[in-house]
Formats: structure tokens, sequence, C-alpha cells
């Protein structure tokens, strides 16, 4: 989108929508109100406050930044090599400066450098420091083979970050594809990450500052929707964004 076209949306957004909160985005520094975005699956549901009028990122993005600025600050501080399974074009640019060898995969996507079923990678084993799935783990019929596989691929000392929706207590598997999903992911995909890593840290969206708006805001019908699993819920305002790192 080009520069005056940002601008006129902004004025658009600030005009139409006066009354709603203003953030801050961390990655490209706008101030101002957040766009809603209904959310796919459904007519009754919207996300609300999800996109920077600045640079369009989501809760998630946000999310990786702050997370990397904490954790992982300087370049190769998550090791040299990493490896990015259904790259979201947004967070492209953001992996390769921080990383010396950034690849890409996905078995169905055109634009990346493997084509590779996460539930039997043909990498060999200890091939990177770093793998990152982002809203990934509904899709492959065997969700512990994805997990043992990131394990697999990574050297020692080498981290799996794993960003999921955890909309249940219990994964729900369908049995089949529902549309390109196979489950919706419950809070115990948690014991399987703890099961095929040495240490699971989670990092939730209230660890960061609230003018972030990293969390996950569901309205059903214009009510807020918040009847989620305990570790993520947050009474009156939706659930919060996780995401795991799982180090080899
Ligand atoms: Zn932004």
């Amino acid at each position: 989108m080009s520069p005056l076209k940002k601008t006129l949306r902004r004025l658009y957004y600030r005009l139409t929508a006066s009354g709603r909160p203003e953030f801050h985005c961390p990655i490209c520094g706008y101030r101002g109100i957040f766009k809603d975005k209904k959310l796919y699956m459904s007519d009754s549901l919207v996300r609300q406050y999800t996109k920077c009028l600045g640079c369009d990122s989501k809760e998630r993005h946000r999310m990786m930044h702050l997370l990397f600025g904490e954790f992982f600050p300087n370049k190769g501080d998550a090791g040299k090599r990493v490896l990015h399974i259904a790259p979201e074009t947004f967070m492209r640019p953001f992996f390769r400066e921080r990383f010396e060898t950034y690849h890409t995969a996905d078995l169905f996507m055109d634009d990346v450098d493997f084509k590779e079923d996460l539930q039997k990678m043909s990498f060999a084993d200890g091939s990177y420091d770093c793998v990152v799935v982002s809203r990934v783990l509904t899709c492959p019929p065997d969700l512990e083979a994805c997990i043992r596989e990131m394990r697999r691929i990574l050297a020692p000392g080498g981290v799996a970050i794993i960003a999921e929706i955890y909309g249940h207590e219990q994964t729900v598997e369908f049995g089949e594809f529902v549309g390109e999903r196979h489950r919706e992911i419950g809070v115990d995909a948690i014991d399987l990450y703890q099961k095929h890593f040495g240490r699971v840290d989670l990092v939730m969206s209230d660890r960061y500052p609230e003018e972030y708006q990293l969390h996950n805001r569901i309205l059903e019908n214009g009510k807020v929707k918040d009847d989620y699993p305990e570790l993520v819920r947050i009474p009156g305002v939706g659930f919060k964004d996780v995401v795991a790192l799982c180090r080899a």
C-alpha cells in the first residue's frame, strides 16, 4: 500500500472510529487505533484491535518482535540456522536479518526453499538451530509426529518457537480435514512439547505492556467471548497469545 493510501486509511479510521482505544506498534512505531478483523470461519466472530494501521502487523507478529527483542536480541542469539515453516510473508525479513541461514519450508506453498511435510521431513538430524512454526499445528494429521520431527532436526541447544492458539483444555481432533485443519489445539499440546523437548518456556501476551495490544480479543455477536482455558483466559477480554520456546 502506498504511503498516501496508508495515511488516508489511518485518517478514515480515526474519523469513523472515535472512542476506540489507541495502541502502540513496537514494530513500526505507529500510535493510534488498530483495525478489527472478521474471523474466517464465522460471520459472528470478530477479532478486535488486531491490525496495526502502520505496518499491518497482527498480534502474533508484534509478539514475535517483542519476544526476540527480549530473548534473542542479537543476530546469532537463537543460532545461525533457522527453518521457518509455513512462512508468513510479513515475518520473512524479520527472520532473515536475525540468522545467517534462513530457510523456508511448506508442503503446499510455492515460494519456499523446501517442499516438506512437517510430519516427516527430509532434513538430517540436527540440521538447524531454530525452527519457527506459527499457527501450523492444526493442519497435519499427526500432531505428535510434527513435534518429534521439529526436535529431531534441531542441533543440541537449539530452540523450536511454536506460536499456537489454545482454545480448549484438550485438543479436539476432527479425524479428518475440515477445511485445511485437522484439529483445534488444546492446552494439553504443551504436555507433548514437554515430552519431546528438554525445557519448555511459555511466553504469554500479558508479559508485555498492554499498549502493544497482543491479546486475542474475540467478540461473538458483539459480546466478549472469554470461555477459554484457565491458562490463557483473560476475563472480559478474550485470551492470551502464547509462544512456546521449546529447547532441545
Ligand atoms: Zn506497525
